[in-house]
């Protein structure tokens, strides 16, 4: 059995000990895959988009909600994103399903809605690659730090500051690049000076404790 868990990918590749496949795109379900669905904050969306979600979720398919969240490049304003964001945040907390969230250039308006709205789930920030001070704010409030393919370039701010996130607030994923899960583990695991195994179990245990409400 795969020993590895990825928290967000956009590629059907079941095999692994858990994958959550993005299927807000309409892509189809894939057996022995997890799946999640949510607002990207790049596209413009109407309440139908949040409606399909809250019916999925409903159904029993997601095991998470998102991607979701702000992003300060996104050609939709910032104000509606946090509309839609926040609407995504209510349907995590109504179904008990964590959060991916996608972030760029917009944590302090995301610690706010966090701050405000008090969210009992897990919010898990996929593919961070920011700096210190951010990635502190973040563990500090309890959020979860999810690394991916930046882990493997030489000049990233996550290559630099994995040591610093606590074994119990770590994800590892691929999201949509080709690179391989298991040298995502690989890197991570030296970096932080562990072992695969050690690093896997410990994923391993923070997504059985994070998606308690995963189908099957
Ligand atoms: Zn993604």
């Amino acid at each position: 059995m795969n020993l590895f868990t990825d928290i967000h990918t956009h590629t059907a590749s079941p095999g692994h000990k858990a994958a959550v496949l993005d299927i807000s795109d309409g892509k189809p379900r894939v057996p022995g895959m997890l799946y999640s669905k949510g607002i990207h904050p790049l596209f413009s969306r109407g309440e139908e988009a949040l409606e399909a979600i809250d019916a999925d979720a409903a159904n029993g398919v997601l095991a998470a909600i998102g991607e979701c969240g702000m992003d300060r490049n996104a050609p939709v304003s910032l104000k509606k994103q946090e509309y839609f964001f926040s609407r995504q945040v209510e349907l995590s907390e109504k179904y008990r399903l964590p959060l991916i969230i996608h972030c760029v250039r917009a944590f302090p308006e995301l610690l706010s809605v966090y701050k405000n709205m008090c969210p009992s789930e897990t919010w898990i920030v996929h593919g961070y690659n920011n700096n210190r001070e951010i990635l502190e704010a973040l563990l500090q409030h309890g959020l979860y730090v999810s690394a991916g393919k930046h882990i493997l370039d030489p000049v990233s701010n996550i290559r630099q500051w994995i040591g610093l996130v606590p074994a119990e607030q770590l994800f590892l994923e691929t999201d949509d690049s080709p690179v391989p899960l298991e040298k995502i583990y690989e890197e991570t695991a030296r970096l932080r000076g562990e072992t695969v195994e050690t690093l896997a179990k410990n994923v391993w245990a923070n997504f059985r404790r994070t998606f308690h409400n995963k189908p099957q």
